[in-house]
């Protein structure tokens, strides 16, 4: 064992029992109510029709397979991630489930649709920075507001109301307004064929009361050389420039995050 893993306070469980695994779900459900939030509005409904959120079962020879891999990869991944987490539960979903996409629940859950997205070291550990940003969520506010971020409680107009996406990783307080001026929202492109991959972000002013569809030139400034949805929520856009910190090295907010956090968030 290495010098990092031996101080490792992190370890990833693989739950390969569809029963305790659906447990996790329920449990998370009681704390976040992801779900009972996505059927009781139209558009994140209909976007999901099709889709299966439930436990998966797994083979027990991809159990061992996956937990070995997991293992390797604890030393691999940021010491700040190492020290700061505890017991994480891996539970396998339907591949349908959230469009196919990996995200975070509540109780330290981290869900995978589809088993082989485990061997992304960068997705690992975006979504283990969700369940850090989950776990500390008064460090986490004030490090956003150091980026110019804070939470929104306006009203939207009601189109944009009526056609954001929701997001299992923000839906606790999903909208975050910059310089006090732009508020991101995600908006599904279809409005009568919604798709959870199809969606768009768009800007609203909060003063002017008007939206637009281009990066507002501060945050592109702030934020340059993203991928589009992360601008969805202050949240995603430090989860992306953490898992990918070679890619972003020049990126000014990348460096604050980084004096505030320290060189072992990336390292
Ligand atoms: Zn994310």
């Amino acid at each position: 064992m290495g010098h990092a893993s031996s101080r490792s306070a992190l370890a990833l469980t693989l739950i390969d029992s569809k029963r305790t695994a659906q447990d996790l779900l329920q449990e998370a459900e009681r704390a976040d109510f992801y779900l009972e939030e996505c059927r009781d509005d139209a558009i994140n409904a209909l976007a999901r029709r099709r889709l299966a959120y439930s436990a998966n079962s797994i083979t027990p020879a991809e159990s061992i397979t996956y937990q070995a891999h997991l293992n390797q990869m604890i030393p691999l991944l940021p010491l700040r991630l190492q020290l700061d987490l505890g017991d994480i539960r891996i539970v396998p979903l339907m591949p349908s489930a959230d469009g196919g996409m990996p995200h975070t629940r509540p109780g330290n859950v981290v869900c995978y649709p589809i088993l082989s997205q485990l061997h992304s070291k960068s997705t690992l550990t975006h979504e283990l920075w969700h369940v850090h940003q989950r776990t500390f969520q008064e460090e986490w506010q004030s490090l956003f507001e150091q980026l110019g971020w804070t939470p929104w409680n306006g009203v939207l107009p009601p189109l944009m109301e009526k056609n954001r996406r929701f997001n299992p990783d923000t839906i606790d307080h999903p909208l975050w307004v910059y310089q006090n001026t732009w508020v991101p929202v995600p908006i599904f492109n279809d409005s009568a064929t919604p798709l959870l991959h199809e969606v768009s972000i768009w800007w609203y002013h909060c003063i002017e009361k008007y939206h637009v569809k281009q990066i507002p030139t501060a945050i592109q400034n702030q934020f340059p050389g993203m991928p589009p949805s992360s601008y969805e929520h202050p949240r995603e856009l430090t989860a992306y420039l953490l898992a990918d910190a070679a890619e972003h090295r020049n990126n000014p907010a990348l460096r604050t995050i980084l004096t505030i956090l320290g060189q072992d968030a990336i390292s």
